[in-house]
């Protein structure tokens, strides 16, 4: 064989994908039983029917598990950028809005440095607040004009963006740094702002530094469609420094010059609505949310839903911890009085009251649990149920806190925890504020920052956010300990549950092919129900484990059948099957259940 010859027989088929995809669409795609595919999802400790999502990182994984010749690949879906989320259409009465503005760019470009020195001013250092776990926002003036800024200097946080809030965000300011030049991150920011459609400003950054070269950035920009006006282009590109302020004044400007020309429109009359931007539970004030008003006025005392929580609004303030009677489109807000924590991402609507809130609110929840649950996961999530095994898992933890004496009981208190499959690690501990070294400790390790009656800076918050540092600061110890027991809960993999549905006797067989047989019995024990495995026996010995898709009751589909009745039955088999009159077909649902320490 010429090696010409060999590399065209060994290349492998390139099969594109969407970012998330059915179980049974990726079977189908990939020519493949569902049930071999669910089978090695199981294997690989990921529990999913036909109709569940998994996403590309577990497809490929499996892929590569199953040693099918086949390569994916992610198939550029159009609506990536679409947000689930749309901006509430303004009406003729609508009144000019702030514009909300967010920072992206390549890591190291000065995307937080750019924030801090736009909020510098403004900003009263120290302030008191949860961590920032999503995004968060605040709000500046320049000349008197609000500009609302999305704080979102982690690259994740991009990707939080590109799902729930493009529509939130007027203007993307693409940071670039001046010695540096377009890199990889830039590029993939100016596809997304693209793609979203919103405007563009370029902050040419580090103009300070010895070796920056606006020319020559300005040329890269060109390169991807983005010609300045220096050039002819309509591109507003501003050279900045974060670092000695020089061009900020300009790009604000610039921001509300933007504003302007966009006529950025709301709505302020009527009930307020919006989406929740971060979420945490603070100690002493409960679940606090943050949300972004988009239209109409929010007010203390106010009913909201956001998904499947409710407040009435008790407090209201600005992200700087002010209290405020009145949040108009575009602010930035701090509620308390949520019943629950709402999430990330949630859109939130005023409503009447009370009784309506709650009514909303419980429906959205039972029809999240209907959706699925807990088994609509996403990626890291089935990542993390692969990784574990059976080895002993280890809760990595680093632990601060105000005295000694305070310390050692928090961490006489963890070395009680855990049993043979999980523990607790304490990579570190100390007494003070959370620190620069904890987080870069806790980035390197994966380790949680736990801290007691301690605080954690501003500049150190900045940090975690950005590194995704998980700092958990408790003022009581036993919530500190309940805490680490949930985490570690996490880490115990998955009961595998499997529940008895009912039993069908085949009485005929109407069409066998080598993945499908179309048989009916009769139902002579439990309830039958899809979608369900199945064990298929004779004479007590089990001949396979199928999937059932399908129940006819006469000539309709139906999804339950009860003991005593005749149906029909689709199975889906991996290896031709010949069933006849007599076997037996015992359904069950298989899950997996989260254990609890
Ligand atoms: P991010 O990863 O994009 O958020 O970047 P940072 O804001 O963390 O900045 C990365 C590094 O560049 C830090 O060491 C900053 O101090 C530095 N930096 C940011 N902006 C400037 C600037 O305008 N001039 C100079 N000389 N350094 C800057």
């Amino acid at each position: 064989m010429s090696m010409a010859e060999k590399t065209e027989s060994t290349k492998e088929t390139t099969i594109e994908i969407e970012d998330m995809i059915t179980v049974g669409t990726l079977a189908e795609r990939l020519s493949i039983p569902v049930s071999k595919l669910i089978g090695e999802l199981m294997k690989n400790g990921v529990m999913a029917t036909v109709n569940e999502r998994i996403d590309f990182d577990t497809a490929e994984i499996i892929v590569e598990e199953l040693g099918l010749d086949v390569s994916l690949a992610k198939k550029e879906a159009e609506e990536a950028a679409a947000p689930k989320h749309k901006k509430p259409e303004a009406s003729k009465n609508a009144k000019g809005r702030p514009p909300v503005v967010a920072v992206m760019g390549h890591v190291d470009h000065g995307k937080t440095s750019l924030l801090d020195a736009i909020r510098g001013a403004e900003v009263v250092k120290g302030e008191a607040g949860g961590i920032t776990q999503h995004i968060s926002a605040y709000q500046i003036t320049n000349g008197k004009r609000p500009i609302t800024f999305l704080d979102t200097p982690g690259h994740e946080a991009f990707a939080a963006i590109r799902e729930h809030g493009a529509h939130l965000t007027d203007i993307v300011i693409i940071v670039v740094a001046a010695d540096d030049g377009i890199k990889p991150q830039t590029i993939e920011a100016i596809r997304f702002a693209k793609k979203a459609g919103v405007k563009i400003i370029v902050a040419i950054n580090k103009i300070d530094k010895e070796g920056a070269d606006v020319n020559r950035v300005q040329q890269q920009l060109s390169e991807h469609d983005l010609l300045v006006e220096e050039w002819g282009g309509d591109t507003i590109a501003v050279p900045v420094s974060a670092k000695t302020q020089e061009g900020i004044p300009k790009l604000l400007d610039m921001i509300l010059l933007v504003t302007d020309v966009e006529e950025l429109k709301a709505d302020a009359d009527g009930p307020a609505r919006g989406l929740i931007i971060e979420a945490h539970v603070e100690q002493g004030r409960g679940p606090v949310g943050q949300a972004l008003v988009e239209a109409g006025t929010l007010k203390p005392g106010d009913f909201i839903v956001a998904g499947g929580s409710y407040a009435k609004v008790r407090n209201l303030e600005t992200t700087d911890g002010k209290a405020i009677k009145n949040a108009t489109p575009s602010t930035p807000v701090v509620i308390t009085g949520f019943k629950t924590l709402p999430k990330f991402g949630d859109e939130f609507v005023a409503v009447a009251s009370e009784k309506e809130a709650r009514g909303q609110a419980e429906k959205a929840a039972a029809g999240n649990q209907a959706a699925g649950g807990h088994l609509d996961m996403g990626g890291s999530e089935l990542i993390r149920l692969i990784n574990r095994s059976n080895e002993l898992q280890e809760l990595n933890v680093i632990v601060k806190a105000d005295v000694q004496g305070s310390l050692k009981s928090v961490l006489d208190s963890l070395r009680t925890l855990g049993t043979d499959e999980v523990s607790v690690r304490i990579v570190g501990s100390g007494v003070g504020p959370v620190n620069e070294n904890d987080l870069h400790l806790a980035h390197s390790t994966g380790s949680i920052i736990y801290g007691f009656n301690v605080s954690l800076p501003t500049s150190s918050k900045q940090k975690a956010a950005r590194d995704k540092v998980r700092v958990r600061l408790y003022n009581v110890i036993y919530e500190l300990i309940d805490d680490v027991k949930t985490e570690l809960s996490q880490l115990l993999s998955p009961e595998i549950v499997e529940t008895e549905l009912g039993r069908l006797v085949i009485k005929g067989v109407f069409k066998t092919t080598k993945t499908e047989i179309i048989c009916g019995g009769e139902v002579t024990k439990g309830k039958l129900k899809v979608p369900a495995l199945a064990r298929v026996s004779r004479d007590g010995e089990e001949l396979a484990e199928v999937e059932v898709t399908n129940l006819k009751r006469g000539p309709a589909d139906t999804k339950e059948v009860v003991e005593g009745e005749m149906c029909g039955m689709s199975l889906k088999t991996e290896k031709r099957l010949v069933l006849e009159e007599g076997d037996r077909v015992d359904l069950f649902t298989r899950q997996a259940v989260e254990r609890k320490l």
